[in-house]
């Protein structure tokens, strides 16, 4: 018999992509390309769906010259249905949609954390671990019980990644600003900033307002980095801490585009060995949004009969408690 084969579309926010994967574990083709902002700005979010539109074809026919296939030749087409910017995810939703009446092929919503959450499981050996997902648009402590991925902690208001990205602008840096704060980090001493954690939940905002207004009075911007990420990580890393004494659990897995940060995966990592518990980040080319992510968990959904029924084809604020699943 030949192996399912399944096509997933990533367009929730900046970057657009398709993947290819197998039901062998085997990811065949990832193709994408990801919207700059100008230097100063956000995400536009009608920048990003133009964006999306202008690559949409060539993303596809890259990923199935890669492997060799056409669209009869997938069994499964699966899609980015939310959370994200309605804009961006109706790209993709339309997309899908498109090629599923067409080719009369199974169309799976994938829910965008999940897909982080299972890519990372994919590619490390966790197993029922505590989630630490934290992205541009996210930043949740997950975990699962009894049907559902459990959310125990969560942001009140930015994300972490969107809260680098908004100080990194403060600093005159590009975007994506995560990367720049890191490197400029290394070079920096501690100025103190608020430590704002309130029971399991998390606030941002007020570290960027703070961190902005002592670099407008003269602070070092090295020193201004180095106390973002000591600050945040240390926040994360209290809460995960305290998810982990909850849940029991024994294993903590790291995912989305923040987990790539060195000194973020230092500091879980000591809590975790000071606890005896094990350590897992998913490797740095699955950590951002890609369309692999999405093939692979509409490929799980397929088979354990999870197919999520939404009522709208996109669902800006889907959140992944939302979703009935089971544990891999
Ligand atoms: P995602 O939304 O999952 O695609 O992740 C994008 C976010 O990850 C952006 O906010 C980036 O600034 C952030 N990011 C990427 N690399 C790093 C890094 N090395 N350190 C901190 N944040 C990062
Ligand atoms: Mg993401």
């Amino acid at each position: 018999m030949s192996k399912l084969i399944c096509l997933g579309i990533e367009s929730t926010a900046h970057t657009f992509s398709i993947g290819i994967v197998t039901e062998n574990e085997e990811i065949l083709a990832d193709e994408k390309s990801t919207y700059k902002p100008s230097l100063g700005k956000g995400i536009v979010p009608h920048e990003a769906r133009d964006h999306h539109e202008k690559v949409k074809k060539k993303i596809l026919e890259e990923a199935l010259r890669k492997v060799n296939l056409n669209l009869e030749n997938i069994d499964i087409i699966s899609y980015s249905a939310g959370p994200g910017l309605p804009p961006s995810l109706l790209v993709g939703a339309n997309f899908a949609l498109e090629f599923a009446n067409k080719y009369r092929k199974t169309l799976i919503p994938v829910n965008h954390p999940c897909a982080h959450i299972e890519i990372g499981k994919l590619k490390t050996n966790a197993k029922d671990p505590v989630l630490v997902y934290l992205s541009g648009g996210n930043t949740q402590i997950i975990a699962y019980a009894e049907g559902y991925y459990r959310i125990f902690g969560e942001t009140e208001d930015m994300p972490i990644g969107n809260a680098l990205d908004v100080a990194a602008r403060k600093l005159g840096l590009p975007m994506p600003g995560g990367p720049e704060i890191e490197k400029l980090a290394k070079k920096g001493k501690y100025v103190e900033l608020p430590y704002i954690v309130k029971g399991m939940d998390l606030s941002f905002s007020g570290i960027v307002t703070a961190a902005g207004e002592k670099f407008k009075r003269g602070a070092r911007p090295e020193d201004i980095a180095y106390s973002i990420q000591e600050t945040c990580f240390a926040m994360l890393t209290e809460v995960t801490e305290r998810a982990l004494a909850h849940t029991g659990k024994e294993d903590v897995l790291l995912v989305g585009g923040v987990a790539a940060n060195k000194r973020l995966q230092e500091m879980l990592r000591t809590m975790c060995q000071e606890r005896g518990a094990n350590f897992f980040v998913v490797p740095q080319v699955y950590s951002g949004d890609c369309g692999s992510m999405i093939a692979w968990t509409g490929l799980l959904a397929y088979k354990h009969k999870k197919i999520p029924k939404i009522k709208d084809k996109i669902l800006p604020k889907w959140r992944i408690d939302q979703v009935p699943w089971f544990q891999t």
